[in-house]
């Protein structure tokens, strides 16, 4: 091919791609920083809705490390305050256990799930030291309507807490409350209830609510920290979740736990309003009152049993400077 000809055509396809869109930013190298700051920015995108999706779909439970330990500074100022008007009845000794798995860990590397779980055996053995001691096992809503005056305090009274609404509850947590025939609260997320094999199904959340011995409190629809986030994200969480178990199995839901443990001083009141009468927390204590029944302290039994299970109900943790008799000396904020 003659020079001249090659020329032409060389020329005549520098036009071709200069006509096209991506021929002109191609061809004009002060796009090029533009171009690569767009592939960052939709990596980045990608990434963070591949987060949020995976978020909503594993569920993290309440771990030591993940959960609120102290009352949040904004509550603790509220709690100040209506102290000066507010009347503060009598505070109750109620320890409340806070159980997650009740299974034979199959998988020796998951080491959270070990963690977090209690072999159905040994969660037998928790019971029969508890009836044994002469405890009371009454449910969150219970404790409410003792907060309200519309209950009598029974003898020794305390609550067993289930969170996250896994499929252990129906098969081995149930049997173990039939055959001692006693009471427990479960915290179910109704988002996740039939989606994955770790939560229990439709059909075995209503065998849970047809046995009457389960109090079913909500837990969010999916599971996510309320601490910090806007009102009407906080409002649809709190207020859908209670509905959701109310309209699907025909019941009337009171008792709320916060996911993580976590809330603010909002939350606390977005859950009031929603018309629940207790909230439980992550916070450690064994005492019940008006002040904290948006709060309420658990403690973790773990493995536990006989006089071990016994004393850490009775620990003192008030050395954590919660409340003392009718003062408030509420020390244990963040
Ligand atoms: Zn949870």
């Amino acid at each position: 091919m003659p020079v001249q000809q090659r020329k032409r055509r060389r020329q005549k396809n520098k036009i071709i791609l200069k006509k096209s869109l991506l021929g002109e930013v191609l061809h004009q190298k002060r796009y090029i920083p533009l171009l690569i700051a767009i592939a960052i920015l939709t990596l980045l995108g990608g990434f963070l809705f591949y987060r949020t999706s995976s978020l909503h779909q594993k569920m993290v439970p309440e771990t030591e490390k993940n959960s609120l330990k102290k009352i949040p500074s904004d509550v603790r100022k509220v709690l100040q305050q209506q102290t000066h008007t507010a009347s503060i009845s009598a505070t109750l000794h109620v320890p409340i256990l806070m159980y997650h798995y009740v299974e034979y860990v199959q998988n020796t590397k998951d080491t959270e799930r070990q963690l977090l779980n209690v072999d159905p055996n040994v969660f037998e053995e928790q019971i029969q030291t508890l009836l044994q001691a002469g405890y009371t096992f009454i449910t969150a809503k219970e404790l409410g309507d003792i907060l309200d005056g519309k209950m009598p305090l029974p003898q020794n009274p305390i609550i067993l807490t289930f969170d996250d609404g896994h499929w252990d509850l129906d098969t081995n947590v149930l049997p173990i409350l039939k055959k001692y025939h006693i009471k427990v609260t479960a915290y179910i997320v109704p988002g996740f209830v039939g989606t994955n094999s770790d939560s229990l199904t439709p059909k075995e959340l209503q065998d849970v609510v047809n046995s009457g011995l389960v109090d079913i409190g909500a837990h969010t629809v999916h599971h996510v920290l309320l601490k910090g986030k806007p009102l009407a994200y906080v409002q649809e969480e709190v207020d859908t979740s209670k509905t959701m178990l109310e309209q699907e199995y025909h019941i009337h839901v009171y008792s709320f736990a916060y996911p993580y443990g976590a809330f603010d001083a909002q939350t606390l009141s977005v859950v009031k309003q929603a018309g629940f009468t207790t909230a439980a927390s992550t916070i450690a204590g064994n005492e019940q009152n008006q002040q904290n029944r948006y709060f309420l302290f658990r403690v973790r039994p773990g493995y536990m049993t006989g006089q071990a299970l016994l004393h850490y109900l009775n620990i003192s943790w008030n050395s954590y400077g919660y409340i003392s008799g009718a003062k408030t000396i509420i020390n244990n904020t963040e």
